[in-house]
């Protein structure tokens, strides 16, 4: 499926390649800091899936409790994340964050990952009361 995106400031814009069947939500501790929200939702590009059409996105390389290195590209400008991918320059698979994808509603999660660090309180979320827009 071919998708277009972009950061919030219009710094960045891209266009890839995904596989919707490899959209999922990652509730592991990494992507609940890194997005400062509750869990991140992902969709994996093909290989070397991903061009940036407007811009060049910054990158901060995390290393994770196995010691492995994985990048995480994001707008310098506004902060918008936007993929997170192997260190090198072998091909690669991007794992783009769905949220900054204009397709994002036809990107359903088909699993969660890291459910052993899922926010107790996610489950309940249905409950709450619920405005069509935020308070005026
Ligand atoms: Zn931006
Ligand atoms: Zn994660």
């Amino acid at each position: 499926m071919n998708i277009t995106g972009r950061c919030h400031c219009g710094e960045l814009e891209f266009s890839a390649v995904v596989n919707p069947e490899k959209a999922m939500i990652c509730h592991c501790v990494d992507c609940q800091v890194l997005s400062a929200s509750a869990f991140r939702t992902v969709v994996v590009t093909e290989i070397d899936g991903l061009t940036f059409t407007k811009g060049e996105p910054k990158e901060y390389v995390k290393v994770a409790q196995s010691g492995n290195h994985r990048a995480q590209g994001f707008c310098g400008q506004c902060g918008t994340g936007i993929y997170a991918c192997a260190v090198g320059s072998e091909p690669k698979i991007y794992n783009l964050r769905v949220g900054a994808i204009d397709q994002r509603h036809e990107l359903p999660p088909r699993r969660q990952i890291w459910s052993s660090s899922a926010l107790k309180w996610l489950p309940d979320i249905k409950n709450l009361p619920s405005f069509e827009q935020g308070p005026s």
